[in-house]
């Protein structure tokens, strides 16, 4: 590939040029050539220019380099137009359907999306066959008792040496081993939870059984979309935050001002103001207000004891955010909404002042949000506090990874029993089902941003101080950041810090 790329002329001869500068290329700025070869000559050009105005060249072009060289064509975001669709959002499909008694219907649900999932988007869990089958002699003989079943686990027993899982269909069910002698599989069963869809490859041992050779997840193909390849628009920025908890005595209510100083562009160096001026949206999931009843014990909490005047303070200070930048919300547990996911928009009844203000987009939990080229998932993340539990090695102090795991199970509730109220809908709406460029969460309040197979993954934290209650928990905050995630390419441009400490002027983006 490299030779098809060196024996176009002009960009054998840009790259010399650039060589005899005594500037290096790296290996990934290389791959972003190979994968724009019918740019590349522009870019090299763009390069060349850009060198001869430096006193001090770069001893190497990195991919940052390159976002470095866009990030200088001025936009005017006052005038550029929104592009908001909402391509999802249950609340309408909450109000217009009834509840099913029990959870038969929405289990049914669920495993028929991700079978549909795994069968459409992994080709290796292709020539699954129904449980009932491996009753069928004939069909076990042609197969010499080498199958491969997409099953919904109803049970888990770990012991040292095996897992054991009950599992089925919509056909039977059947008794999975997962034996020591494979250890790489064994760890691989480890993560596997209750009421997780998965397919499972093995041979039969009986009618009642099977040995498990391979376990596969729905997950996510990669997306050609990599962070690093530039799009054709202009750098143009959403902003992600969560948890802000107004109404309790621990909001960060300092912190929120420089924040909101900020958007108007009168704080924080050139650097800040220049990433202020680029900002068309701020996107927050949930948990705008801190509520009323939460948790035993949260009325010492509040300095606001009455929801609606929460909701008029919330209001408040997002009223204080440029009219030209859209405030795209969703609710999250602390927030006044049905709390069995899926969740409706804030109750207009409580959070009338939020519907009052123009720029305000507010929807239900799980939402599928496109803000030009880029598609958001956006949820509270409430089974990030299950997912937790369940699934070794997984840490508050990093939730990003917990996100994955609901990734890899095409899933945002995946656990069923836990702390996650889950509501007996007839579809499951939580299945994620569409696959997006950049996945927001909080719920936790740390933070901590991952890129995983293309998708960008933020849980973005808190503007709320640690509570008694949180400290009881050994939750530590990861408090008063602004995640900007740049529309052109939806990469984290940069994670701004407004803590308290931080004085006015300092280099505050890392
Ligand atoms: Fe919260
Ligand atoms: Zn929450």
């Amino acid at each position: 590939m490299i030779k098809e790329l060196m024996s176009d002329l002009r960009v054998k001869a840009l790259m010399t040029k650039i060589f005899m500068q005594g500037v290096q290329i790296s290996p990934e700025f290389l791959n972003i050539l190979l994968k724009n070869e019918d740019t590349a000559v522009k870019i090299l050009e763009d390069i060349l220019k850009k060198l001869s105005t430096m006193e001090n060249k770069p001893l190497i072009i990195t991919p940052e380099f390159i976002s470095d060289l866009s990030r200088k064509e001025e936009i005017d975001v006052k005038n550029l137009a929104e592009e908001i669709t909402i391509v999802f959002e249950p609340t309408e499909h909450i109000l217009r359907t009834p509840l099913s008694k029990d959870f038969r219907e929405y289990f049914i649900s669920r495993y028929k999306k991700l079978r549909k999932i795994l069968l459409s988007e992994r080709y290796d869990a292709r020539g699954a066959i129904n449980i009932q089958d491996l009753s069928n002699k004939k069909t076990m003989e042609a197969l010499e008792n080498k199958i491969k079943i997409i099953c919904i686990v109803s049970e888990k027993r770990a012991g040292k040496n095996m897992i054991t899982f009950n599992v089925e269909d919509l056909t039977g069910e059947i008794t999975v081993l997962v034996t020591a002698k494979n250890a790489e599989l064994l760890q691989k069963a480890q993560n596997i939870i209750p009421n997780e869809v998965i397919c499972v490859e093995g041979i039969l041992i009986d009618e009642r059984k099977m040995l498990a050779t391979d376990i596969l997840q729905p997950e996510i193909p990669k997306q050609v979309n990599n962070v690093y390849e530039k799009g054709n628009g202009p750098d143009i920025y959403a902003v992600l935050i969560s948890d802000l908890h107004i109404g309790s005595r621990f909001f960060m209510r300092y912190a929120f001002n420089k924040f909101l100083l900020w958007l108007n562009g009168l704080f924080g160096d050139a650097k800040l103001k220049s990433f202020a001026k680029r900002i068309k949206y701020v996107v927050i999931a949930g948990d705008i207000v801190d509520g009323i009843g939460i948790y035993p014990g949260q009325e010492k909490e509040l300095a606001i004891k009455d929801l609606k005047k929460q909701y008029e303070v919330a209001a408040y200070y997002l009223s204080q955010i440029p009219q030209h930048i859209k405030i795209i919300i969703v609710p999250g547990n602390h927030d006044a909404t049905r709390q069995a996911l899926p969740s409706t928009t804030l109750y207009k009844e409580y959070a009338a002042p939020l519907y009052k203000l123009s720029n305000v987009i507010i929807m239900g939990d799980p939402a599928y949000i496109r803000l030009h080229k880029s598609l958001f998932l956006v949820t509270h993340g409430k089974s990030l506090d299950d997912i937790m539990v369940n699934i070794a090695n997984l840490k508050y102090e990093t939730p990003a990874k917990a996100m994955i795991e609901l990734l890899k199970r095409r899933h945002l509730a995946p656990v069923y029993g836990g702390r996650t109220l889950i509501a007996p809908e007839e579809e499951d709406l939580m299945v994620i089902e569409k696959i997006p460029n950049v996945f927001h969460a909080g719920h936790v309040h740390t933070f901590e941003y991952e890129y995983y197979k293309g998708v960008t993954v933020v849980n973005s934290g808190t503007w709320q101080e640690q509570t008694e209650y949180m400290r009881n928990m050994g939750i530590h905050p990861n408090k008063a950041k602004a995640v900007l995630i740049n529309l052109n390419n939806n990469s984290v441009q940069a994670v701004i810090n407004f803590e308290e400490e931080l004085e006015c002027g300092e280099d505050q983006a890392v």
